[in-house]
């Protein structure tokens, strides 16, 4: 494999620095090659930025602005983005199969590539391109309880019975992503894989106060990145995150978590109390295998495939759209040349 991508929601940088050697997989990158924050400047919505990691085009000239169209429920998906900058696209035009494991609005719905992809995880549904490979998969489990507080009599017991079911719940859902993402490596391992896992950011808003239980859940995330790192001896790796995440500012020092009319509380590493929740902060987080020197370390969420690609030695054409308005299929910007490379080449690799 030329270069794994590991996308992690809301993975926080602060967090990551405090816990130090306990992560030993984002440590040794950290040593042995780059450790950056990226500052952002534009949003810290999900969608919109992993659509701009996915595509290499900024924030500005992707079309994706939220997590649903106007508020109509309907979710931004690939077809609102310029095709061109959809990443199976550019990469399988560069003669390189890839795998896509539920990257947020670029993976939705999945379709035909060289390589493999799948939606899912969290609000997007579950699918997977091909789709006889879907009988492979584990299905993501359904809610353990309402994420609301205020449908339940709020006390002590119903805060720490709700984040213990909600903890269990993502980190579940962390794993049955990562179990899928080993049934797919068994179908084939690409020359770029690019993972998300959205588990950090629901863990975080939930119970950002919570240290041990934040602490938990990152250990898991260096745990998949590590087994992943072992199992693929990819030649790069890149670990990048949306944004990071920050306590909700509510001050008073408590000694237990209390709860104060609706608004639930939990004390903090340094004894302050904080609303039971955390909220996207602006820095994101950009690990590397390769020391970088810090002129080159991107700064924008957007050069992030772009630098991977580049120190994988891979080129790659990105940020460009197109001039005449986007596609609508893969198939269409595809020339006959191209299209016959991939068959070629999917062939060869013992496709049907
Ligand atoms: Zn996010």
């Amino acid at each position: 494999m030329k270069l794994l991508v590991a996308g992690f929601d809301a993975m926080c940088p602060e967090v990551v620095a405090r816990l130090g050697d306990e992560l030993p997989t984002l440590a040794r990158l950290a040593r042995d090659g780059t450790f950056a924050r990226i500052h952002l400047t534009d949003s810290a919505c999900t969608p919109p930025i992993w659509t701009s990691i996915a595509t290499g085009v900024a924030y500005g000239e992707h079309k994706v602005r939220g997590l649903t169209k106007n508020g109509t429920g309907e979710l931004w998906s690939a077809g609102d983005v310029a095709t061109a900058t959809l990443p199976d696209v550019a990469l399988n035009k560069a003669g390189l199969t890839v795998g896509l494991l539920n990257l947020p609005v670029t993976t939705h719905p999945p379709r035909a590539l060289a390589g493999w992809m799948t939606s899912g995880d969290m609000i997007y549904p579950q699918a997977v391109y091909p789709p006889r490979l879907a009988d492979r998969l584990e299905r993501y489990p359904d809610p353990y309880c309402s994420y609301d507080y205020d449908v339940d009599t709020i006390s002590v017991d119903v805060v720490r019975e709700k984040t213990g079911l909600i903890f269990q719940e993502f980190i579940d859902r962390a794993q049955v992503s990562y179990r899928n993402l080993s049934a797919l490596l068994d179908y084939h391992e690409p020359d770029v894989l690019m993972a998300y896992w959205h588990f950090l950011d629901s863990i975080q808003h939930h119970m950002f106060a919570i240290p041990e239980r934040v602490a938990e859940a990152y250990r898991l995330a260096d745990q998949m990145l590590g087994s992943l790192i072992e199992r693929l001896s990819p030649e790069r790796v890149v670990a990048v995150s949306d944004h990071g995440m920050r306590l909700k500012h509510e001050h008073e020092t408590v000694d237990t978590i209390t709860v104060d009319g609706h608004r639930l509380y939990v004390t903090d590493w340094d004894g302050h109390r904080w609303v039971v929740s955390g909220d996207h902060s602006s820095e994101a987080l950009l690990a590397a295998s390769w020391a970088e020197s810090p002129d080159q370390i991107p700064t924008r969420v957007e050069d992030v495939l772009p630098w991977g690609l580049r120190a994988a030695g891979i080129e790659y054409d990105s940020g460009r759209l197109p001039d005449s308005a986007p596609a609508r299929r893969q198939a269409d910007l595809m020339t006959d040349a191209e299209r016959g490379s991939v068959l070629a080449r999917l062939r060869e690799l013992g496709y049907g």
